[in-house]
């Protein structure tokens, strides 16, 4: 593949391993290419780290957790410190990192700037509020005896990060693994690994001590498996398919059972009933699903819409999916940008044929857009129904699946019936079906008369086989704390 020239204003910073506050090339001598979407061009070349990269790298994170390191002298609000130094580093550079984000992703550099970075930065900021804020209770046990607990960091944290959502799944990560006093060692997904590394350079600028925090980009099987069964890591965080998710619990208990949080997919009902603002209904259910270019773990792709409506709602999304500007991510108003690679592409148009196959009705889209990069039509199916393909599996692409009901008994059986449960939304101006839907549908998050709100407050994650843990909130420190008992003779 040729190396193209690079669009305006785009500047790659580092492409090796950061071990230790140092780049430095994989053991191996091995690199890989980072591929522009958009047109199949090789970006650069980056550094593949392995095990014995992973293993370098969690020694350096062992050693920054040792009693009296410099990390471990620092008092909890000067993580905090560091913290809001990174994010006003992060700010600082935020055109630059989108266009990078845009760049590697594919994601439209307007929306990486407007969602991804902003995101991102407020993030770290709050759990930089958080670093100083944890801490245990006294607890009146009986008997002659003073009992505390303490919440102390869980020691050497591995992390492992999709493609999707590179630096706001980065801070996700990191944020509140630092805020706690942990160290890490974080897996970059092989697609997207440039901002995340670029972060790395910002987190030494910012003065993290050397070992605070390692970045390892390389491939799943290598140096992601290597970091799950790593006997000196303590617990493993990882943002990715179910399927991997499996595959990391079975290394964590075949290895030293460190502690395991998962953020897996999701196939979330999005409950359209017929009372609801129509207007609001239509574009907040095509954001739900065409945001990132479908490409969200949480993305509305059950489209349930009461059977009242049901007609006008497909006829009024098809023409909203048929308006979805596509094209060069660089580009003004671009709202729809290239997938991630070549397998994400096939795999789209995999579900695409199947859903022709099985006998759905596809209202607009099926194709590829251009000649090169990924692109792919926005794609509207209507009479979909529950035990096709395209309702049952993620797709994680441009593909819209709208399925009929009658009722909120029957609605919310359905939206249940799924192997997954991480988000769920209902649109209607009732607020009893509103409740209902919200107790009623075993997902981690609801959101009603709104879709995709995110807020670093407000925890996320999956019931079922969507996840285990949750991220993001106050909730979110626990996944990052280990709670010790103290009992004092007095
Ligand atoms: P996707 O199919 O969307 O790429 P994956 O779950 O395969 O999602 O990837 C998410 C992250 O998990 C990436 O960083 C990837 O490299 C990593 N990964 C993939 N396979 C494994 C594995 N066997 N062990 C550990 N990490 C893995």
């Amino acid at each position: 593949m040729a190396t193209a020239t690079l669009p305006p204003r785009v500047r790659i910073g580092a492409t090796q391993l950061l071990i230790n506050n140092e780049w430095v090339k994989a053991a191996s001598g091995k690199t890989f290419e980072t591929i522009n979407p958009a047109t199949g061009d090789v970006i650069a070349e980056v550094a593949e780290g392995d095990a014995a990269d992973i293993d370098r790298a969690v020694k350096a994170a062992r050693a920054a957790f040792e009693r009296n390191s410099p990390w471990r002298r620092l008092a909890a609000a000067e993580r905090g410190y560091l913290l809001n130094r990174l994010a006003d580093l992060i700010e600082e550079h935020a055109d630059e990192l989108a266009r990078l984000e845009s760049l590697d992703n594919g994601k439209p550099y307007e929306i990486a700037k407007a969602a991804d970075l902003p995101l991102t930065i407020a993030c770290y900021r709050y759990y930089a509020g958080w670093a100083d804020k944890v801490h245990g209770k006294t607890i009146p046990i009986q008997g002659d005896y003073f009992c505390y607990t303490r919440h102390e960091p869980v020691g050497v944290v591995g992390q492992i990060i999709p493609w999707n959502f590179p630096l706001l799944m980065q801070a996700w990560k990191l944020a509140p693994a630092l805020a706690c006093g942990n160290t890490v060692v974080l897996k970059v997904a092989e697609q997207t690994p440039l901002s995340a590394l670029r972060v790395g350079e910002l987190i030494i600028e910012a003065g993290f001590p050397a070992g605070t925090v390692n970045i390892v980009p390389g491939y799943g099987p290598t140096a992601g498996a290597a970091l799950a069964r790593h006997m000196d890591v303590d617990k493993i965080a990882f943002t990715g398919s179910t399927e991997v998710g499996h595959l990391i619990m079975e290394a964590a208990a075949k290895s030293n059972l460190k502690r395991v949080t998962l953020e897996l997919g999701g196939k979330s009902p999005n409950i359209v009933f017929a009372d609801a603002d129509l207007d609001a209904a239509i574009e907040g259910s095509h954001f739900a699903l065409f945001f990132n270019q479908g490409q969200c773990c949480c993305a509305g792709s059950r489209l349930f819409v009461e059977e009242k409506v049901y007609d006008e709602f497909v006829e009024r999304s098809t023409e909203r999916a048929r308006d979805r500007k596509v094209g060069d991510p660089f580009a003004e108003g671009v709202e729809q940008g290239p997938q991630v690679d070549q397998e994400q592409f096939n795999k789209v148009m995999g579900y695409i044929d199947a859903g022709k196959q099985e006998g759905a009705r596809m209202t607009c889209g099926g194709g590829r857009v251009g000649d090169r990069g990924y692109f792919i039509e926005p794609t509207v199916f209507a009479d979909v129904n529950d035990d096709m393909k395209i309702a049952r599996e993620e797709i994680f692409g441009p593909v819209m699946s709208l399925i009929k009901f009658k009722d909120l008994d029957e609605v919310v059986e359905r939206a249940n019936r799924t192997v997954y449960g991480l988000a769920a939304a209902v649109w209607t101006r009732d607020i009893t079906k509103a409740h209902a839907i919200a107790a009623n549908v075993r997902a981690g998050t609801v959101w009603v008369n709104c879709y995709d709100v995110f807020d670093s407050a407000a925890p996320f994650g999956g019931f079922k086989q969507s996840g285990i843990g949750r991220e993001l909130g106050e909730y979110g420190l626990q996944q990052y704390t280990e709670v010790k008992t103290v009992t004092i003779k007095i």
